[in-house]
């Protein structure tokens, strides 16, 4: 009986059974270290970054924030309440529209800006 992984001699007794594969004492232990397959740590920390939407800007996740609880609303109360220039506003809009998180709708004479959901 041979190790899949480096090919060393094994005595029964001396071979590890994983995912399908037989491994010797150190090859078993490689695989059990990797850290992809089973870092709590790093499933905790991609858990966390993802519910942040991490790609968002500060100026970004605060229109996020006030559409999502006062939209629809005007590009004019927006910057009022956010303190920001109506150039700033669009820039940014236009990347949370990109990322289908916000968008903007005709209602009767003024664009209103949502999330994109609504
Ligand atoms: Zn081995």
């Amino acid at each position: 009986m041979k190790c899949d992984k480096c090919g060393a001699d094994l005595n029964t007794g001396d071979s590890y059974e994983h995912a399908g594969q037989t491994l010797c004492e150190d090859c078993y232990l490689d695989v059990r270290a990797a850290p992809k397959t089973c870092d709590p740590w790093a499933v905790y920390t991609a858990k966390k970054e993802a519910g942040r939407n991490p790609s968002l800007t500060p100026v970004q996740e605060r229109i996020m924030a006030l559409i999502r609880e006062n939209g629809p609303l005007t590009q004019e109360e927006i910057c009022e309440a956010l303190k920001i220039s109506a150039t700033d506003f669009r820039i940014n809009f236009a990347t949370l529209r990109h990322m289908e998180l916000a968008r903007a709708f005709r209602d009767g004479d003024v664009i209103r800006y949502t999330t994109f959901g609504e």
